[in-house]
């Protein structure tokens, strides 16, 4: 992967008051072990606020010499200890991933892309994925039992993900039925089908594959509410309430035929009659990245460079993607830019790493972030170089640290999701 500019870069100019641009946070200028001593967090900036979930994993110190090093140490480092170990270790890098990290990756591309990018390289014993961890975990899901999978930080988590965890999704499940029961209705449909977006952990993948659910990305959506909706009466749709309020009403669903289900309130908060009435139960969650984008911003733009062309992501809140020229996944708009003939500018609602890399890659085009702060996935960056070269250097050791292992009996019912996914339209 060629080196483009880099956001840590322009963190540490504005940290350091080199510029008047601002970033969502000034811990993001610090290592990732600076703030993950004592009691660990859960990233900076904008999902600084999140508590860590229980039984989440929790990072072990990295050794002094890794939290030293320069950036030029590490990349050397990094780049002898993947030549040493040459197909033995393939290295995944997320659109979201820091452009340090992203330098080194064999594959760069959204979540589901590179679990099967991991799936087709059999040969490699090792596969490092720098994303954050249910990524890791749909990619030990989907890739042969010799194959570990290894998060570099154990502490990059999603904060979306971890808005919808087991427990509570087993007791709305519950909730809703008693509401409805189980019978299906003349057509053959069930009262409820779940379904889950990739941003979950494996076990909600898993309580898909057991309770006649599927996985969807944010790329197949439609496609999979719409295999959804061929079996069941109605949607129950977590985490990301955004992906699924934007696809449902795309295909003509009425949003008070969307209710909103809040964990922890008996009937998620709502009424027997507003359930009874509905199509799609959205999850109460959200992606910290994605809602911080604005229609203010979108009419800004549209002042500042009139026939901008604005694509934002569908974990946007609604109201953005409606003001937007166009909204899809991070593949489709890094498609959109690529494909543009003429020179285009583009305001982009995604990641800041995947806007600032398209900006790098198409000079011809203007292209910029619709939020003028910098703030990136704080837990996606918490893949630092220094732990990159630690993983790395521990293989050549001939040890496998900082492994993501789903057990089988989460594994078998998430993979039979993954396959109603990809059998209703592979991505
Ligand atoms: S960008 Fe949002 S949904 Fe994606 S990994 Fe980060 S917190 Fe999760």
């Amino acid at each position: 992967m060629s080196t483009t500019a880099s956001v840590n870069d322009r963190i540490q100019t504005i940290v350091g008051g080199g510029t008047k641009e601002s970033v969502c946070s000034t811990d993001l200028a610090k290592g990732p072990w600076e703030f993950d001593t004592q009691a660990p967090g859960y990233g900076p900036g904008s999902s600084m606020g999140d508590v860590i979930p229980t039984g989440s994993p929790v990072q072990g110190g990295l050794p002094a010499e890794y939290k030293s090093a320069t950036n030029d140490e590490l990349h050397e480092r990094i780049r002898i200890a993947k030549e040493t170990l040459g197909e033995r270790v393939v290295i995944l890098g997320h659109f979201y991933q820091r452009e340090e990290v992203v330098r080194h990756a064999d594959y760069l591309g959204d979540s589901y892309q590179l679990a099967v990018a991991a799936k087709n390289r059999p040969e490699a014993e090792a596969i490092i994925f720098c994303g954050v961890h249910f990524m890791a975990e749909t990619a030990d899901i989907l890739s042969a039992s010799h194959q570990s999978v290894i998060l570099p930080n154990l502490a990059a988590g999603c904060s979306m993900a971890d808005m919808a965890d087991i427990d509570s999704v087993t007791q709305c499940w519950e909730e809703l039925t008693a509401l409805y029961g189980t019978e299906p209705d003349a057509s053959g449909r069930v009262p409820v089908i779940p379904v889950t977006y990739m941003n979950s952990s494996a076990a909600l993948k898993g309580f898909c594959g057991e309770n006649g659910g599927i996985v969807c990305t944010s790329s197949n959506a439609e496609t999979v509410l719409k295999w959804a909706f061929e079996r069941g009466q109605r949607v129950l749709f977590f985490p990301d309430q955004h992906l699924g309020r934007n696809t449902a009403k795309a295909m003509g669903v009425p949003l008070e035929a969307m209710p909103l289900w809040h964990g922890r309130k008996p009937l998620g908060g709502n009424t027997t009659d507003e359930l009874q009435a509905a199509q799609v139960i959205l999850w109460n969650g959200f992606c910290s990245v994605h809602k911080r984008f604005t229609v203010a911003q979108i009419d800004q733009a549209r002042i500042d460079h009139p026939g901008v062309r604005v694509i934002v992501h569908p974990e946007c809140p609604m109201p953005v993607v409606d003001a937007a020229d166009e909204y899809g996944s991070t593949e489709y708009i890094r498609k959109a830019v690529a494909e543009a003939t003429e020179p285009t500018t583009f305001a982009i609602g995604t990641e800041i790493n995947m806007v600032q890399r398209l900006a790098a890659q198409y000079p011809q085009h203007t292209i910029f972030c619709l939020d003028p702060v910098v703030c990136p996935c704080s837990t996606m960056y918490r893949i630092h170089p220094g732990y990159l070269a630690w993983v790395l250097e521990r293989l050549v050791a001939g040890e496998v640290v900082n492994q993501i292992v789903v057990p089988d009996d989460v594994a078998v019912p998430a993979r039979v999701a993954l396959e109603r996914m990809l059998a209703a339209k592979p991505v």
